[in-house]
């Protein structure tokens, strides 16, 4: 028995550049039933199948990767973090800075 999601295909504007056009394959998430055989009978509780975008393409535009799209679409972040940015953000995290002198 063979089980299918729903499976659309859409397209997106690239997160990079705005221009590209991205395929990518929409899974709409569902209510999926799961049975567990428990002493006193069975059980059935429900368990929400998120949805799931799947980037089908590299962008023509900028040459993003689709694995790079992927990611920028899952994180919201479309620029990858220099080693500035990364001190920055533990700094602004609260961690304790030293004032000397
Ligand atoms: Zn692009």
């Amino acid at each position: 028995m063979v089980g299918l999601a729903r499976h659309d295909e859409t397209e997106i504007e690239c997160p990079f550049c705005g221009k590209g056009k991205i395929r990518m394959y929409h899974k709409e998430g569902y209510l999926q039933g799961k049975t567990s055989r428990i002493a006193a009978g069975a059980k059935t509780t429900l368990h929400r199948v998120d949805d799931k975008y799947i980037v089908r393409d590299n962008c023509s535009n900028c040459g993003k990767t689709k694995e790079e799209i992927q990611r920028a679409f899952e994180t919201g972040e479309t620029k990858q973090a220099t080693h500035e940015d990364r001190l920055k953000r533990l700094r602004e995290a609260g961690l304790p800075e030293r004032v000397e002198g």
